[in-house]
């Protein structure tokens, strides 16, 4: 069958059509400035680009464009909409009402809705990708697929803050995590390309991309995460900061003279690698090609994002009483060879032992520990796309 996998943002909404039981992208895009004049990126398998400025007023003319694009005479996918058999869409946000994914009903709707304020900027945008699917394919089975469902068999003492239980209780403030998708996936991939043995098996999955992630899994589930009520927390990433001392909130505010809403902007889209390089990039490559340059800041800005994760990967490992494998997973955590180097020089202490040559390899499913490292290490390409496809036709 087919699946059209939607991820649905505020201003913006990727796309792709895959045939399941190939598993074979057909067509994938993306529409860009939702809202603002709106642009069309559409790619049918085998094909150039095509990129089509248009007007997108709503997303509803985006998606509408998108589904004209798949069935358009010359380059369509498809020859008619009856041929989308299913659609999945990745939600940010399922609270702890969903714990696996879902098909679409309107007490789903209802119950994603009541998780809107803790993702206030994806999941009313997720959402609208849910309706206007459903007004422009009727009778199609929707299916959601959260981001955070994966992280929900934590136990308590990994999801609770130190804060007032009523926090809790009242608001549902506690560790939520992020990336589960790809945590699951990847996670499951480890398991079966390392020969573990599925029911006994600990894992650590390292996403690592403009936002990143970590977690420990023990025979496929989940048992903690670095990101917490919301992305924010965790490890340095692109231009979020990961962890501080709270304090430094306050600090920062009255010396900046700036309001709570000012100071989250900062440690959202100005801190992480943009900020500890002095605002240079929060790209890896930019950053790596600064410090190969002797840029300092660069170079303690990657630094900072190996050590830390190295801390964490420690952590998790006493978490589950030890590890059997450690996965490197999304844009640098595939592709970054000096994170990677940098990430395992700290982990000796357990026996780890890089293989150089195959570290050197880019973006590929590749084994990177030496065959007598006590801990298998290894690279293995995240794909939310197929993912949520096929947890898309498991539940249609
Ligand atoms: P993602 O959010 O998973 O797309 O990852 C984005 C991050 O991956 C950015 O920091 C990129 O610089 C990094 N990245 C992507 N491709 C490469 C590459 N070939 N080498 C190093 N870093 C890369």
């Amino acid at each position: 069958m087919n699946v059209l996998v939607i991820n649905c943002g505020s201003s913006s909404l990727k796309y792709q059509l895959i045939n399941s039981d190939t598993e074979e992208v057909l067509a994938k895009g993306l529409c860009e400035r939702i809202g603002i004049d709106g642009r069309l990126v559409y790619q049918k398998a085998g094909c150039d680009k095509e990129i089509t400025e248009a007007s997108m007023p709503t997303h509803k003319e985006a998606i509408q464009m998108v589904l004209d694009a798949l069935t358009n005479d010359k380059t369509g996918a498809i020859a008619s909409l009856k041929e989308v058999n299913a659609i999945g869409h990745r939600v940010v946000h399922g609270g702890e009402k969903f714990a696996s994914s879902v098909v679409i009903t309107d007490e789903v709707i209802q119950a994603v809705e009541e998780c809107n304020d803790l993702a206030p900027l994806h999941n009313p945008a997720n959402l609208i990708g849910i309706r206007v699917c459903g007004e422009l394919m009727p009778g199609v089975p929707q299916v959601a697929v959260f981001d955070t469902a994966f992280h929900q068999t934590m136990p308590a003492k990994a999801y609770l803050y130190g804060l007032p239980l009523e926090y809790y209780k009242n608001y549902k403030v506690r560790r939520y995590g992020f990336h589960g998708t790809s945590h699951s996936f990847v996670s499951k991939r480890a398991v079966e390309f390392l020969g573990l043995n599925p029911e006994d098996s600990k894992v650590i999955v390292c996403h690592l991309g403009n936002g990143s992630s970590i977690s420990a899994v023990v025979n496929g589930k989940c048992v903690d995460t670095t990101m917490g009520l919301t992305p924010l927390e965790g490890v340095v990433m692109g231009t979020r900061s990961g962890n501080i001392d709270p304090a430094i909130m306050e600090f920062i505010a009255k010396k900046e003279n700036l309001d709570i809403s000012q100071i989250m902007n900062v440690l959202n889209k100005k801190s992480g690698l943009f900020g500890l390089s002095g605002g240079l990039s929060s790209d890896f490559r930019d950053l790596n090609e600064a410090a190969e340059g002797g840029n300092q800041d660069a170079a303690n800005a990657i630094d900072v994002l190996a050590y830390g994760i190295a801390k964490f990967v420690g952590g998790y490992v006493a978490a589950m009483n030890g590890v059997d494998a450690i996965v490197f997973t999304a844009g640098i955590g595939e592709n970054a060879i000096p994170v990677r180097e940098k990430v395992v020089s700290y982990l000796g202490y357990l026996g780890v032992t890089l293989d150089k040559d195959a570290n050197g390899h880019r973006g590929e499913e590749i084994v990177i520990s030496t065959p007598d490292s006590k801990v298998k290490v290894a690279v293995i390409p995240t794909n939310e796309e197929l993912a949520i496809c096929r947890e898309t036709v498991a539940l249609v």
